[in-house]
């Protein structure tokens, strides 16, 4: 039931007085975000004034926009490495925060391999937070009766290791499940989960999906929504449920516990859930069993009115078979957040994937945006717009200034302005800069594929092989999905070709040389499949070139695309292959950093 006109909002009527106040300030913010903006960098610059960063470039407690830009130059985690290092190594000077570093945020982007450490304050958990409040009134907005049932989302923590100076260093979403935010929140009818803390709190991965499926298989007729942060993670646990049915529906039947379940406090806190249902059991089975799974989702947990997942950016790919799964149930992409900071939310977070648009809070963090040009690979960091002053239609590169002690700092995403609420921009996410492959959380670019193919290369040299063209593909069709590599080789002695064997080692050398969220993947989360190499005929990438020249690519600039989506090309390069290769093995991965 909608609250009375005294509360209402011009985004629609809220469901409740809380609902009111949380719409109410995105209104202020949204209306206000040049003030706020102004005001956000303002807290930063003078709090921040006698930090060593910013007294290097001489801003002596100066805060106003210009002088800021004018002084102040627009960095990537490269050129901050130094600090960071620092900083990580037990130096607690105010080097780029007055505020002490809390922790290290690991994000997935990679630096030589390694994920980069973002640092972190105390108070930038509130800051989370509140965006994480605004969510569920929009959502109210759109989906009526969401405190009639729960939501089954599969959120999962990850390894955690400490740096020399003894920072903890762990993903972002670790830290706020870790957090009394998290833990001690207080009960909100609108945002009731199926899973027990115990379950997303468990840091073995198979123990945490299995009961938190298992409680969300109890309590199906409650469900009202499914998810998890990204796509791949649905579409990984449907996978779980496929494999691990008939273990499941055994412990539903009997009220008993599979015994693989061994952390104590995840155990005793399952033993108050567990009860034996012998027709549910049945039911679950029933369904299970059956050779097709199409709409599985909505046959299992029938109330359920939309999949809260993140289909935008590299998890489009996962759009058809969470469609094939649910039968076509809407996908809400709710947030636009990363470990530097979290962005802004999708105020329409009913519609359709392609027109997901994501309002930037302008209390969050201060924003620039650096004009993008497809057409040239680096733009120079002159000229960056404000937030306010970003124009419909235009890409740009995202800049962010943070109370954590971000200066200037480039994220790397690419977003286009698809219109205005209030004065607040709203941005499509159109892709993270060099990404050339990406399955899960791991994002590979071009210089980490070729590095890959040349480290495996090396084990063709005895046989007088080598790699004359290669190019890659993100296969999604297999769960999980795994990075597909085309080889062209060139085989100088047909009596000593690489045997199958070697091959396969090449797989798993590529494995070895691609950065650590990729392996993480592959060996502790399970979130991606074998490498494969496809070893096509000779020739193949000629034909290549011969059909995207007479698609209208010029001859003198062809280069052949080191990652292929179009199926025609796709199509052609399978019709090509003569053997295709799996790695044998798992790569080398440790929470660790190598370096
Ligand atoms: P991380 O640094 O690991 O926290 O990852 C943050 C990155 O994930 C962002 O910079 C984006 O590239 C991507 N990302 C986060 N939210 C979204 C979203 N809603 N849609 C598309 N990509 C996203």
């Amino acid at each position: 039931m909608a609250v009375d006109s005294v509360l209402s909002s011009p985004l629609g009527p809220p469901a409740c007085e809380k609902d009111a106040k949380a719409l109410q300030f995105i209104e202020e913010m949204t209306r206000n975000a040049d003030a706020v903006q102004q005001r956000v960098l303002d807290e930063i610059l003078t709090r921040n004034s006698q930090t060593e960063y910013l007294k290097r470039f001489k801003l002596d407690g100066v805060s106003d926009r210009e002088t800021f830009k004018s002084r102040i130059p627009v960095v990537t985690y490269e050129d901050l490495q130094p600090e960071i290092q620092r900083i990580a190594n037990g130096d607690r000077s105010p080097i780029l925060s007055a505020h002490p570093i809390s922790e290290f945020l690991t994000s997935s982007g990679t630096s030589a391999g390694e994920r980069k450490l973002m640092p972190t304050i105390k108070e930038e958990l509130d800051r989370r937070q509140l965006l994480y409040s605004l969510l569920m009134p929009v959502m109210n907005l759109y989906v009526p009766g969401l405190d009639k049932g729960k939501g089954l989302y599969f959120l999962f923590i990850k390894s955690e290791t400490k740096t020399p100076g003894g920072l903890l260093a762990r993903p972002v979403l670790t830290s706020y499940y870790k957090s009394e935010h998290f833990k001690s929140r207080p009960h909100d009818p609108y945002n009731v989960y199926t899973s027990p803390n115990e379950a997303i709190l468990c840091a073995d991965s198979f123990q945490s999906m299995y009961t938190q499926m298992l409680c969300g298989l109890y309590e199906r007729e409650q469900v009202l929504r499914l998810g998890a942060v990204f796509a791949s993670g649905l579409v990984r646990a449907i996978r779980f449920l496929q494999l691990h049915w008939p273990q499941l529906a055994h412990d539903i039947r009997t009220g008993n516990l599979n015994p693989q379940i061994t952390n104590l406090s995840l155990c005793e806190r399952m033993g108050k859930i567990m009860r034996p249902n012998p027709e549910l059991a049945d039911f679950v089975a029933g369904e299970c069993c059956k050779e097709n799974w199409e709409g599985i989702i909505t046959r299992i947990w029938p109330k359920t009115k939309y999949l809260d997942v993140i289909v935008t950016g590299a998890m489009a790919q996962y759009i058809p078979t969470l469609d094939y799964y649910s039968g076509g149930l809407p996908k809400a992409c709710t947030m636009y957040a990363a470990s530097e900071c979290y962005f802004g939310l999708n105020l329409n977070p009913m519609c359709k994937p392609s027109e997901v648009s994501y309002t930037i809070m302008p209390n969050m963090g201060y924003f620039e945006f650096l004009p993008h040009d497809s057409t040239t690979t680096n733009s120079s960091p002159t000229n960056l717009v404000d937030l306010v002053d970003v124009e419909v239609g235009k890409e740009y590169e995202l800049v962010i200034t943070t109370y954590a002690g971000l200066y200037r700092y480039r994220v790397g995403d690419i977003l286009r302005v698809t219109g205005f609420h209030n004065s607040a921009p709203q941005f499509h996410f159109v892709r993270r800069k060099n990404v050339l492959l990406s399955i899960d959380a791991d994002k590979t670019d071009e210089a980490e594929l070729q590095k890959a193919v040349e480290n495996a290369s090396k084990l063709l040299r005895e046989f007088n092989t080598s790699v004359v063209e290669y190019t890659s593909y993100a296969d999604t069709k297999t769960i999980p999905g795994h990075y597909v590599i085309y080889w062209e080789l060139l085989m100088k002695d047909l009596k000593n070709s690489p045997s199958d064997e070697v091959l396969n080692k090449c797989c798993l050398a590529m494995e070895e040389s691609l950065n650590t969220v990729y392996r993480q993947g592959r060996v502790a989360c399970n979130s991606i499949g074998p490498l494969e190499i496809r070893v096509v005929k000779n020739g193949t990438f000629e034909e290549l070139m011969d059909y995207a020249i007479s698609r209208g690519a010029s001859i003198n600039q062809y280069k052949v695309p080191r990652c292929v989506n179009f199926a025609p090309i796709l199509e052609l390069l399978d019709s090509r292959v003569m053997s295709s290769h799996f790695s044998p093995s798992l790569p080398q991965w440790t929470p660790e950093r190598r370096r």
